[in-house]
């Protein structure tokens, strides 16, 4: 007979599996019991339109039979069956997914869609080759009178042959690879550990999952001996997970079908399993990963989750049902409400689609919310790992989600340690203070150095911490949390003075006219006016901006490409009028003033973590002066 050569492509990846040191090898059972349910899927849909299948749904199953001896693990289902073209173009080829050919052929049809597609995802058929040295695969397609024989021994190819086979369906041997030193599969010769990977990967598989098992029970005939009792049994609950009731699940369960379904190796840090009734029916299991996926920064990240309908995945990742600011939670959704026959693209204005997009949505802030309040800790670390997703989305979509988000985010502050929520910062506020106080910097070692942040505190204000860029414009955003405004205490209209010494600091400036004046036209464009201030502490100067535009939004829009390049800060140069520098720029000459206020200028735009435009220059001057 003559071997046939894989296609290239699936040579690579069937060299790839069985060279594998993929640690769950176990996984090719998974892959082949989603194969047979496919293909029961196909026949016993077919047997909805076509008298001529003889079979009812509960003649559907799969066989599982295990032979020690020969090293031989058998999977028989009495599914569609494949002609010798089928087989081999489907086991020849990888990039081609029957499956997926079969769900297009068929979607003018209504019930076409009820079909599940779990295989289409996986790594495959191929991956029996990561346990087995040969496979074997016998079938006959519905319809169809010849039977055939696909056989490989791996990457050296393939042949096809014609046999005998009575029933529609397919028969998959797999000739177990002997021990090595590291692995042992023998273990898949042995009914507890199939028993164990059938309910751990694929207790939700909706037909019958059976094996022969053999027991040791009492012998009715001599008492004390054992007789061994063989029996099938059916080995899957074909009970969906996330359609169990709570109590049934275990920590563990939940953390399985995560590692396994998404593809992590860590346990997720938070489980939403909800039922939901009412407006729309539907069950919801989610996961927030322990870290962002490895792709969560690119942009081939998709968001979305999995949408079942009464049990049969019909999508694998729908992106409508989670807005962009959760987009790193992972999971799925099972609603009976969906019509199957429902295309991609009507999905989109699917009104109960949106719904339970609105409910998950909900489902998921307040089980932050109850993290929050009842797990700091544990919210502290989400946040660590998430925050800025949040505080994105208060930001986004012109702060349409703001008000559902802001208590759930949080800043470091002067105050507490770690982080505070803005309901715990208004909590602590003085019956005085009428502002949010924030500073912003690219740490908060930065910010504890800013020469404003002292008189604040003094007056026994806290004040919010902002190091991310996006932190000031969702603020922005939010405008006001329970009333109070929000208030950065380097723009120069921040004003914590008693009248007293307002006016005090106002006559100074009216008196110190000329010599601001002298001082401004020094610096030219660079500053929008210079002033006295007295509220430095005990700091000679510091820059603030005037106008909307922040110091650190300057920073952030000169980053950004294009239209916001122009986008400048108005600044204003403080001096503090209590520091014995004023006194010096008083006495100073004019050439003195010059050179003094550019020092000032350039060192107070140090402090703000802006770079000068000529440091050399800079150095000069204060080596001069000494
Ligand atoms: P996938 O299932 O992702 O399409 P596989 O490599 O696992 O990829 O299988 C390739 C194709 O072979 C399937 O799409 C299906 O058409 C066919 N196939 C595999 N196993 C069976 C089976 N037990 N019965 C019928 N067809 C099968």
């Amino acid at each position: 007979m003559r071997k046939k050569q894989f296609k290239a492509e699936s040579k690579k990846l069937l060299d790839m599996m069985i060279n594998s040191i993929y640690t769950h090898k176990e996984i090719f059972l998974r892959e082949l019991i989603s194969n047979a349910s496919d293909a029961i899927d196909k026949l016993y849909f077919k047997s909805l339109t076509d008298d001529s299948v003889k079979l009812s749904r509960n003649d559907f199953k799969i066989m599982i039979e295990l032979d020690k001896d020969n090293r031989i693990l058998t999977i028989t289902d009495n599914g569609i069956g494949m002609t010798g073209e089928e087989l081999e173009n489907n086991l020849g080829t990888i990039a081609k997914s029957g499956s997926l050919n079969f769900k297009k052929e068929n979607a003018d049809n209504e019930k076409a869609e009820d079909i599940s597609v779990i295989g289409q995802f996986g790594v495959g058929f191929y991956s029996s080759f990561m346990v087995a040295d040969k496979v074997e695969v016998v079938s006959k397609a519905f319809g169809d009178e010849q039977a055939h024989r696909w056989t490989s021994s791996g990457a050296d190819g393939y042949t096809i042959e014609e046999c005998d086979k009575e029933q529609a369906g397919t028969v998959i041997t797999l000739h177990i690879k002997a021990d090595t030193e590291n692995e042992h599969f023998s273990d898949y010769l042995e009914q507890y550990k199939i028993d164990e990977l059938v309910k751990k990967y694929s207790d939700y598989i909706h037909y019958p999952i059976q094996m022969e098992m053999s027991h040791q029970v009492p012998d009715p005939e001599n008492e004390g001996e054992y007789i061994t009792e063989i029996s099938v049994e059916t080995l899957n609950s074909m009970v969906p997970l996330w359609r169990k009731s709570k109590s049934e699940i275990t920590d563990e369960d939940y953390n399985n079908f995560y590692k396994d379904k998404f593809m992590d190796y860590n346990n997720p840090q938070l489980v939403i399993h909800s039922k939901t009734e009412g407006q729309a029916t539907f069950d919801a299991l989610m996961f927030i990963p322990e870290n962002p996926p490895y792709d969560f920064y690119s942009k081939e990240y998709e968001k979305g989750l999995s949408l079942y309908s009464n049990g049969v995945l019909i999508m694998e990742k729908c992106s409508d049902l989670l807005p962009d600011y959760f987009s790193f939670v992972k999971g799925l959704v099972d609603s009976a409400d969906l019509s199957l026959n429902i295309s991609r693209e009507m999905l989109q204005h699917d009104h109960q689609l949106k719904i339970i997009a609105k409910a998950i949505d909900k489902k998921i802030k307040n089980e932050l919310k109850k993290m929050l309040n009842n797990d700091r800790e544990k919210y502290n670390k989400f946040f660590k790992t998430f925050g800025l997703q949040l505080k994105y989305g208060v930001y986004a979509n012109y702060g349409m989600d703001k008000d559902g988000l802001k208590d759930l985010i949080m800043f470091e502050s002067s105050n507490a340690d770690g982080y505070t929520t803005l309901s715990e910062y208004v909590g602590r506020m003085a019956d005085s203070q009428e502002s949010i106080y924030y500073a912003c910097g690219d740490s908060v070692n930065k910010i504890e150095l800013l020469p404003q942040l002292d008189a604040v505190k003094e007056k026994g204000y806290e004040v919010l911490y902002f190091t991310d860029e996006v932190d000031e414009f969702a603020i922005q955003m939010l405008m006001e949390y329970e009333g109070k405004h929000f208030a950065n205490i380097c723009k120069d209209d921040l004003d914590l003075s008693t009248d007293a010494e307002k006016e005090a600091i106002s006559k100074k400036n009216e008196d110190s006219k000329e010599l601001l004046d002298k001082m401004k036209e020094a610096l030219g464009d660079k500053v929008s006016a210079v002033k006295f201030s007295n509220k430095l502490g005990s700091h000679p100067v510091s820059i603030s901006a005037e106008g909307y535009v922040s110091l650190e939004m300057e920073k952030v829009l000169s980053q950004m490409p294009g239209a916001n390049q122009g986008v400048k800060a108005q600044l204003v140069l403080e001096i503090n009028s209590n520091h014995s520098v004023a006194e010096k720029l008083e006495k100073a000459d004019d050439e003195q003033l010059k050179k003094y206020v550019n020092l000032l200028y350039s060192s107070a735009r140090l402090i703000a973590g802006l770079d000068i435009e000529n440091p050399t220059e800079f150095s000069d001057m204060l080596a001069e002066m000494m």
